[in-house]
């Protein structure tokens, strides 16, 4: 891809719409003359206030962390892909391991991916692996992914119109997410070698070729490992995506204009 991608995953946080906002314009105004693409997805709640700020400066764009299969209805609490574009939120998250962890299940996510596609949103779907996978070896973390992506696009019918640009694949190994009590992220050579993978299964099993980035404790220090490596096509952010500062050095990572 021509510019990476960097995605800010804010998790629950922060609580007050003066801190999302806070936090959004320090983001906007330190990633001005980046070359890479940026995008930022708060909670459901803080998406209407940033939206009236993204709207005037696209550099930014908005991203929401779920979102529901349904087009409307009687789904208590459920937000749908419609309700998202029409507030001017371009991309979802789906599939992110903490969800997965509250239950969310293969026929869910590929459910989700399906209808936001359909809805006009472009899609972050996360895999990974957890540790127990990985110690068993790369070749079984591969097929654990290579399950993951099979399960995550099996409903999507095969003649779909199924446009690369609409899906980007995030590669989240379980075991480096920071909120991992023993956390620590994967290495770029390492990381890139699962990326170029991922790429094998799409291009081989569904013809697409979509971007694929890296997340897990991407921090200041690391970044520019992960951003500068050719296979790594950009990065999804938890923590530091909070922190302006820390978030704009690792936007900035990738050069600027
Ligand atoms: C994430 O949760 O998607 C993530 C990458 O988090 P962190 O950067 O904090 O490890």
């Amino acid at each position: 891809m021509e510019r990476k991608l960097i995605i800010a995953n804010w998790k629950s946080n922060p609580a007050t719409e003066k801190d999302a906002l806070r936090i959004f314009r320090g983001i906007v105004a330190g990633v001005r003359k980046a070359k890479a693409e940026v995008v930022v997805c708060p909670p459901f709640v803080l998406l209407s206030a940033l939206s009236h700020v993204a709207g005037r400066m696209s550099r930014v764009s908005l991203g929401a962390q779920d979102v529901f299969w349904e087009h409307g209805g009687a789904h208590t609490g459920a937000v749908s892909p419609e309700m998202l574009a029409n507030l001017g939120v371009k991309w979802v998250i789906i599939g992110h391991s903490e969800r997965r962890r509250l239950g969310e299940t293969d026929l869910d996510i590929c459910r989700k991916v399906r209808a936001a596609i359909a809805g006009g949103l472009k899609v972050i779907l996360c895999v990974g692996e957890p540790l127990s996978v990985r110690k068993k070896g790369i070749s079984v973390a591969e097929q654990f992914v290579r399950k993951q992506l099979a399960q995550a696009l099996a409903c999507i019918p095969r003649r779909y119109p199924f446009p690369s640009e609409r899906l980007v694949i995030a590669y989240e190994p379980v075991w480096a997410i920071s909120t991992n009590r023993k956390a620590k992220p994967d290495t770029p050579e390492n990381a890139a070698l699962m990326i170029a993978y991922i790429k094998k299964v799409l291009r081989s099993r569904f013809y697409i070729l979509p971007t694929v980035l890296y997340g897990g404790s991407v921090n200041t220090r690391d970044a520019k490992g992960f951003l500068a490596h050719p296979g790594i096509d950009g990065a999804l952010v938890g923590g530091a995506s909070l922190k302006p500062k820390d978030f704009t050095a690792i936007v900035r990572a990738v050069g600027s204009r």
